[in-house]
């Protein structure tokens, strides 16, 4: 099994129900990390607890910022790690981020076909949908067929593309901004900016709501 690259493991699951093969696995590589000195058990708390305050309110910061300043998203298209860096975002766990837009011709959706690579930098942890084997094989073979699922049709002249990540490269859907928005703030813009439309599932809400 490939291993997940999360901090989840970490978490003591075993308090709360009986423990799987690898979380007892990961339970004894952490003890004996922790007692070679290698890590510190209170590296690991702050390492989850860091985690744990990461959520997609952070993802839609920056894809607000995208839709108000045209030379930010420039540079979120180009090198996204560093532009995310800008706005004051931690990015120092992730390897390589990429964005991509979605606009009327073209619309892309991220999956892990392999395990549940995720920006969680930006994002935080990932819905479990997105974990599941329905969803990582499903979506690779049917696109449409899994977003209609989501309530999202996309016309047939819209390209689908989906983006399978891995440990060295995530993405960030920038969702297309909703029309009737352009007299909204940039605070106000990134309320309308969902986790699911930065994954490409969905698109952003509309400003009345829905
Ligand atoms: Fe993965």
């Amino acid at each position: 099994m490939h291993k997940d690259h999360s901090l989840e493991a970490h978490v003591p699951v075993h308090d709360r129900h009986e423990s799987t093969y690898y979380e007892k696995r990961t339970y004894a590589i952490q003890a004996l990390l922790i007692e070679k000195g290698i890590i510190t058990a209170d590296e690991v708390r702050r390492a989850v607890e860091d985690m744990d305050s990461r959520t997609p309110a952070l993802g839609a910061r920056v894809v607000a910022r995208a839709w108000v300043d045209p030379a930010f998203k420039a540079r979120l298209l180009s090198d996204a790690k560093a532009a995310v860096a800008e706005l004051g975002i931690d990015v120092s766990p992730l390897s390589v981020l990429v964005a991509v837009e979605n606009t009327e011709k073209v619309h892309h959706v991220v999956v892990c076909t392999l395990c549940s690579c995720y920006p969680r930098s930006i994002l935080g942890l990932p819905p479990d949908w997105y974990k599941s084997l329905n969803y990582r094989s499903r979506v690779v073979a049917d696109p449409r067929g899994v977003l209609k699922e989501f309530g999202l049709e996309l016309d047939p002249d819209v390209e689908v593309r989906v983006l399978d990540s891995t440990a060295d490269m995530r993405y960030l859907v920038i969702p297309a901004r909703p029309p009737g928005t352009e007299n909204m703030s940039e605070e106000e813009l990134a309320g309308l900016v969902t986790r699911d439309s930065m994954i490409g599932v969905a698109k952003a809400r509309n400003p009345g709501g829905s």
